[in-house]
């Protein structure tokens, strides 16, 4: 499906990919908080929507903010609130999930037990402080057949020292050395992530826009529906990279400051 430049400033809601599009590490990545304030003034509902499971939402808030963006806690959209929610709805409440520190302090606030005794179901997240104990402890767990679950499956995670491994990576490990993947993830590009946002807005995939580095999540969001999407060069993506892919955004932009000027 194609979209039009001129339809940009028409568009609602915008959901603005983190690492790669607005930062890489702390670092706010240029034009990144001069084009929310132009979203702010065309009076556009904006959202930080990261696969990055290795922050809470509430860690990203406060990293975000000491970058110097001013946004607010209901700005940020992390995978592991759809996935959160997804093991409510369906009964769970005892998990065992890979996940670091801060990530496991949120997900027993939302109201999970978090055991390697007996679980219910396994959650992979990416884990920033993964050690050999963990892998085994996980694998003997992924053997007894328990529903497995991942936030996200993005291969690697931009960083200012390079693509580091993200859960994707992980998965491989795991499916190298038990023959088992996830059954559902839960990131991008899986479409329920914002829609349950734009349903309580009383907005449609119609009204929004995704800008993101990445064609496999970012951009494969608006694969064959009326979502637009705007590749930035900021991240993964290269020029060469783009031309070579069967993945194609609405429109490529060199950076946010060049997408902001055709608004
Ligand atoms: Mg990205």
């Amino acid at each position: 499906m194609e979209h039009s430049i001129e339809e940009l400033s028409r568009r609602k809601a915008w959901f603005l990919d983190r690492d790669g599009t607005l930062s890489l590490g702390s670092r706010k990545l240029e034009g990144a908080d001069r084009f929310l304030e132009r979203l702010r003034e065309i009076g556009a509902h904006f959202f930080v929507l990261t696969n990055n499971s290795s922050k809470s939402p509430g860690g990203h808030y406060e990293t975000l903010r000491e970058a110097g963006f001013e946004i607010e806690p209901e700005n940020v959209l992390v995978s592991i609130q759809p996935a959160l929610r997804y093991l409510r709805d369906r009964g769970f409440k005892r998990l065992h999930a890979l996940a670091n520190e801060d990530l496991s302090a949120y997900i027993r606030t939302e109201g999970f037990e978090l055991t390697g005794h007996s679980p219910e179901a396994l959650l992979l997240t990416y884990d920033t402080e993964l050690t050999y104990a963990k892998l085994e402890d996980f694998t003997r767990l992924l053997r007894t057949g328990l529903p497995w679950f991942t936030t996200h499956t993005d291969i690697v995670c931009p960083t200012q020292r390079g693509g580091m491994p993200d859960a994707g990576t992980f998965i491989e490990m795991f499916r190298m050395a038990t023959g088992r993947v996830p059954e559902k993830s839960f990131g991008k590009p899986e479409r329920a992530f914002i829609e349950a946002v734009l349903d309580d807005l009383g907005l449609t995939l119609a009204d929004a826009v995704m800008v993101g580095d990445r064609l496999y999540t970012d951009i494969e969001m608006g694969r064959g529906n009326d979502l637009m999407t705007v590749l930035v060069l900021t991240g993964e993506t290269t020029a060469e990279s783009y031309e070579a892919s069967e993945t194609q955004a609405d429109l490529v932009a060199p950076n946010l400051d060049w997408l902001m000027s055709r608004m």
